[in-house]
């Protein structure tokens, strides 16, 4: 009977602090860093772990933590990610896109990745730039003609109509009405400690971490 008693107090005590460290994420960790599929060195050479862990654990937490800030007492408090990126402007907006930019970004590499997309993307793709190669020069032609810092993205509109969009800084496709599929970070944060001011090379790299089963998957 005493050891049940003790028992009870125990749990009842965890169920207390468990409770209360939701209710403190609910109001104060709204976002969360998300978790990658692979481990910091797993897409080295083509992206270097130093790069992973300032990239990922340094640039994205930042963005998290601004984001988690700055929507305190807004009417974004409890908005999606994607709303707070379609309706939001200056530090709010920038924050929030790159959440979800890179969110998009560290989920779509694998280190078993490269090849080729298959299915619905492989045609959608041939249908609007005749050839994956043609494909995947016209995307680095766009990524290595953006001025200054941002994204090249592959987009979709609703009927599946594949184009790419140049994004300054923190843009997203999602503002013009866009469903992203494949983002390239062209800030120099993504590349200058493996590449220097080699962007072209770098974005040429990349292909070989593409994971078109993630990337397909985006395709509605
Ligand atoms: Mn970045």
């Amino acid at each position: 009977m005493m050891l049940l008693t003790i028992l009870s107090l125990v749990f009842m005590t965890n169920d207390t602090i468990n409770h209360n460290q939701n209710n403190q994420n609910n109001n104060n960790m709204k976002f969360e860093l998300i978790k990658l599929p692979y481990a910091t060195d797993a897409l080295a050479p083509v992206i270097s772990q130093k790069t992973i862990e300032f990239h990922y654990g340094k640039h994205l937490q930042t963005y998290v933590n601004n984001l988690n800030n700055l929507i305190q007492g807004t009417q974004f408090e409890n908005a999606a990610l994607e709303t707070i990126v379609t309706e939001s402007e200056g530090g709010l907006f920038n924050n929030a896109g790159q959440v979800l930019n890179h969110n998009l970004y560290f989920t779509q590499f694998s280190p078993n990745g490269g090849g080729q997309p298959t299915g619905k993307l492989a045609t959608a793709i041939n249908e609007v730039f005749g050839s994956f190669d043609n494909f995947q020069k016209e995307f680095e032609t766009a990524g290595v003609g953006l001025f200054g810092s941002g994204w090249v993205w592959l987009a979709a509109d609703h009927a599946g109509k594949l184009s790419i969009v140049k994004e300054p800084n923190a843009g997203n496709p999602v503002t013009k009405g866009l469903t992203p599929l494949l983002g390239f970070d062209v800030w120099e944060h993504s590349y200058y400690l493996d590449y220097q001011n080699r962007r072209a090379d770098h974005l040429k790299e990349l292909w070989k971490i593409v994971d078109w089963n993630v990337v397909g998957g985006r395709l509605k």
